[in-house]
């Protein structure tokens, strides 16, 4: 588990492509300017680790693109200690990039495997999640809420009920929405029963698994 100068040389010039597609918030840029993403990846795809791609990792499931965690992460516009939850640990990539922020992290994964490797490999790397759950991202974490801001790492077909009633009032919901393409949608949460609601662009995720009863 090395991290080189030469993997500090490519994160910063994946850090200027970001830039160049429009990004723009400090915190989110340092982030991943800091989250040595090689190491969250198969050693297959090591050397590919910088390129602004998704890539496979276990389970079939993908670790999303750069441009992508840093676009979700900018809508959530996190500050040090806001209380996250995201939906779909997956790699802990984006799990990562929350913590280097400063985000007290509640994260969620529906699938063993991924949960069992990424629950053993973030601390290794220093990074520390409140809680790495395995279970069912639809429900969102009742018994943690309410939360600064949500995010769903994975396309859901509709908006869970569950992670809108789980928002603080102003806080954020970053949620992909859609079958074979998803549109990126924010929900602000306005007042008790109000929300604002923006589209922001097609993106393509892995499914979210359905629901478990
Ligand atoms: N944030 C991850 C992206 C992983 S891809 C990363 O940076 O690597 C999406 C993840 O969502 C997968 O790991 C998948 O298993 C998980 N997932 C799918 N459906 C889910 C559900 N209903 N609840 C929780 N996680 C789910």
């Amino acid at each position: 588990m090395k991290d080189t100068h030469k993997h500090q040389g490519l994160r910063n010039q994946l850090v200027a492509t970001i830039v160049e597609k429009g990004i723009t918030d400090e915190n989110v840029l340092k982030a991943i300017a800091a989250v040595p993403r090689h190491l969250f990846m198969d050693s297959g795809f090591e050397n590919f680790a910088y390129q602004d791609k998704a890539f496979p990792i276990a389970a079939d499931q993908t670790i999303s693109q750069p441009y992508t965690v840093a676009f979700q992460t900018e809508l959530l516009q996190v500050k040090p200690t806001d209380k996250i939850l995201e939906i779909g640990t997956g790699s802990g990539y984006q799990t990562a990039v929350l913590l280097e922020i400063g985000a007290r992290v509640y994260t969620i994964e529906r699938q063993k495997e991924l949960f069992k490797k990424t629950k053993i490999f973030l601390p290794k790397l220093s990074y520390k999640p409140k809680k790495i759950i395995f279970g069912d991202g639809y429900k969102g974490l009742p018994e943690e809420a309410p939360f600064d801001g949500i995010i769903v790492t994975a396309g859901a077909p509709y908006v869970p009920k569950p992670l809108l009633s789980q928002l603080k009032i102003g806080g954020r919901l970053v949620i992909p929405v859609g079958d074979k393409v998803q549109i990126m949608t924010l929900f602000v949460r306005t007042g008790e029963k109000d929300f604002e609601k923006l589209e922001l662009g097609d993106f393509k995720f892995v499914p979210m698994l359905k629901e478990k009863n």
